[in-house]
């Protein structure tokens, strides 16, 4: 088996991910780059708790699978991301419970707590596109390109995309937002919540030195 080291370390994420129910049965898909502009992703349709390290597909930025399984079904977004986003190392898309709440709103979310405001929020909703086509990849590159702080996109009515500079850095932004959503929800049900002025987001930007 090729890229042993890359699959285990993807293979751990995967578990991570599951644990903390950022992917549920087979939903969502992560990948990260390897050399020679290759890229190791999840595989299509398979339950990730029984997921192995040698299932996992190894595919060259069009998406040609090289080794492991058949890759996911969504692999074009990844790579148009690879393609055209060069500080994308990693990504990390869930169905994510409140990143799939808030992607049907099709409202930005506002810098409401640090969990979000690491994701680069306000955090916008990509335009509809549908599932595993090529404009789920272009719909979120224009975001990306046009956001240098954002790591963290909603795609409409589906559930969240996160890049990072390695596997755990989108790993933990696909979890900041999670939470950071899912507190922004509870606390829309009991009151009207306010975000972060432009002076709070200052001074925490200071003292975090973000
Ligand atoms: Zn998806």
């Amino acid at each position: 088996m090729s890229y042993q080291e890359e699959r285990e370390q993807l293979l751990k994420i995967v578990q991570q991910a599951y644990k903390v129910d950022l992917i549920r049965m087979s939903a969502g898909n992560i990948s990260t780059r390897i050399e020679n502009d290759l890229v190791a992703i999840t595989p299509s349709g398979i339950e990730y708790r029984h997921m192995k390290a040698e299932d996992i597909s190894i595919i060259d930025l069009e998406g040609n699978l090289i080794e492991g399984l058949k890759p996911s079904s969504e692999t074009p977004m990844h790579t148009a991301i690879y393609r055209n986003v060069p500080r994308a190392k990693s990504v990390c898309h869930t169905h994510s419970i409140y990143g799939m709440v808030f992607a049907m709103l099709q409202e930005d979310i506002p810098v409401m707590n640090v969990e979000l405001m690491v994701c680069g929020a306000p955090i916008p909703v990509a335009p509809w596109a549908a599932l595993g086509t090529a404009k789920a990849g272009e719909v979120t590159v224009k975001i990306y390109l046009s956001r240098p702080e954002l790591s963290v996109i909603l795609l409409r009515q589906h559930g969240l995309v996160a890049i990072g500079n390695s596997l755990d850095q989108a790993f933990i932004k696909a979890y900041n937002a999670e939470t950071g959503l899912e507190t922004y929800y509870k606390s829309r049900l009991l009151g009207t919540p306010q975000p972060f002025t432009r002076e709070q987001i200052n001074e925490i930007k200071e003292s975090y030195g973000l």
